[in-house]
């Protein structure tokens, strides 16, 4: 019997051991999955939104129990989870409330006597979902896809495995039928034969970009949609004119929230020739200020990475960089105490083809880079084979506006932190991925679009 076992990253102990499902207990899951499709297909807007509002309540109840487990599975310091799961409860009102204009016939006027479009489930989504934001990810994808009259079947990361069975359980507290949302406790072995399962019509993954192109491979081999939401490494433009204590707080707090691992954290910061000596001195007393402490503590700034594994990996992507001649500003050594600690770091004398300007640094490792001009740091930003998020920092909105417009990103805010919010779409070009997630776009990535002529 295969079992894993989750580890609390602040404190390397063994939280609890979880027995696997196995490849046939996986897919009769799929099979019952489809089951509850083809029923939960038929119920109206307005039962599934009594049942999202009701999730969405379970959220607001359970939101300390919630954030302790995402704390203690994943290290992210505990006034953050708490965020996480508020907006948990946001993203389910938000398709409850909203669903009947999200998914409202289209009228398209022709020679027909009637002709429109209209938006159909399709059956079982697979969705593959990382340990970043151990609740939100999920929900992201989940309220979305139940709202449309599909079920749900989830891989989570293996270290989160207490927050996916909390989810389960939660969708089954607030009285979804069984099968609409399962939790697949498999490792990532067992993706190819779930997704060429039959009962599979779709596939969403955020994650890694090996593992987007992993799980695209198999669906497209098997003719199944995907939607990939992948690394990034973030740029950040700052003016010459931007107000330096703003700008400086916003990368501080850019790089360290979630301690670092956010697929859209501002990880670039391309700095205009006038500004950079400033920026760099007031941008290193904030990070050197920021307080790395135990995820549990409430004034702690920032904790502990997910797992030992990615620390080491992020410690090696900073010594590379330092070989290729990037500048160490501070931090870059493994603190001396237990647990998947990395201090706030900055490198500096960046250029393309070091590992720190090329390569996600998924962890509090900031990037500076120096730009002669506006046109330079845009050629710098774009320089670059993600493209999710993207930020301008500036006293000039018009100014930002026009550098935004011509980012290649998925996202492109101005004098503010790229986040997601329910209203807008979410996703990224290049490696960053494809689809998005979100609004009236994310909902419309899993239905059948369907044409309706009445002659
Ligand atoms: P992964 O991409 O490996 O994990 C994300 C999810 O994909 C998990 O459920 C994982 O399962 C699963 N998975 C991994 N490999 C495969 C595969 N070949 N086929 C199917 N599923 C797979 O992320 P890591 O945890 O290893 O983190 C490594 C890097 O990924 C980070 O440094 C960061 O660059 C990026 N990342 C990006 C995120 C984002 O928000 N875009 C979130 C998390 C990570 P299991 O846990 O069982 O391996």
């Amino acid at each position: 019997m295969e079992t894993i076992t989750t580890i609390n990253p602040a404190t390397e102990k063994k939280i609890k051991t979880y027995k696997r499902d196995s490849k046939e207990e996986a897919l009769n899951k799929v099979e019952i999955a489809n089951k509850a499709y083809l029923n939960w297909k038929n119920t109206s807007f307005e039962e599934r939104s009594k049942l999202m509002h009701k999730l969405a309540d379970i959220f607001d109840k359970k939101k300390n129990e919630y954030a302790n487990l995402a704390t203690e599975e994943m290290g992210k310091i505990i006034s953050q989870s708490k965020k996480e799961i508020e907006k948990c409860a946001l993203v389910c009102r938000y398709y409850a409330d909203n669903i009947e204009e999200l998914l409202a016939d289209k009228i398209i006027e022709t020679e027909a006597k009637k002709s429109y479009v209209t938006y159909q489930p399709l059956g079982v989504t697979l969705a593959v979902m990382p340990w970043n934001f151990p609740f939100y990810q999920v929900i992201r994808f989940a309220a979305p896809a139940l709202m449309t009259g599909n079920t749900a079947v989830l891989k989570h990361a293996s270290n989160v495995q207490g927050c996916a069975y909390a989810l389960e359980d939660a969708f089954k507290e607030a009285g979804f039928p069984s099968g609409t949302f399962t939790n697949l406790n498999v490792t990532s072995k067992l993706i190819k034969p779930i997704i060429e399962d039959k009962n599979i019509v779709a596939v969403t993954l955020t994650g890694s970009e090996p593992a987007g192109r992993s799980v695209a491979k198999i669906a497209g081999e098997n003719l199944k949609k995907t939607v990939l939401e992948l690394g990034g490494s973030d740029a950040y433009i700052v003016l010459d004119d931007a107000d330096l204590e703003k700008a400086t707080d916003l990368a501080t707090f850019g790089r360290l929230q979630n301690n670092g691992q956010t697929c859209i954290a501002a990880k670039r910061f391309i700095v205009l020739e006038g500004i950079y000596d400033d920026f760099l001195k007031l941008f290193t007393k904030k990070m050197q200020n920021a307080k790395l402490g135990n995820p549990t503590d409430e004034d702690a700034y920032f904790g502990p990475m997910a797992r030992i594994d990615l620390r080491n990996e992020i410690h090696e992507q900073v010594e590379k960089t330092i070989k290729q001649g990037g500048k160490l500003v501070l931090g870059g050594k493994i603190p001396d105490r237990v647990g998947a600690f990395y201090p706030a770091t900055i490198l500096s004398e960046l250029k393309p083809g070091m590992t720190a300007f090329d390569e996600e640094l998924f962890g509090p490792v900031a990037s500076v880079i120096k730009a002669k001009d506006e046109d330079e740091a845009i050629a710098l930003a774009n320089n670059s084979t993600f493209g999710l998020g993207s930020g301008v920092l500036t006293g000039n909105s018009e100014r930002g506006e026009k550098i935004a417009l011509q980012l290649e990103a998925g996202n492109s805010f101005v004098n503010k932190l790229v986040a997601s919010d329910p209203r807008m779409p979410f996703g990224g070009i290049k490696n960053s991925g494809y689809g998005r997630e979100l609004s009236s776009y994310g909902i419309k990535e899993f239905v059948n679009t369907k044409s309706i002529w009445i002659d």
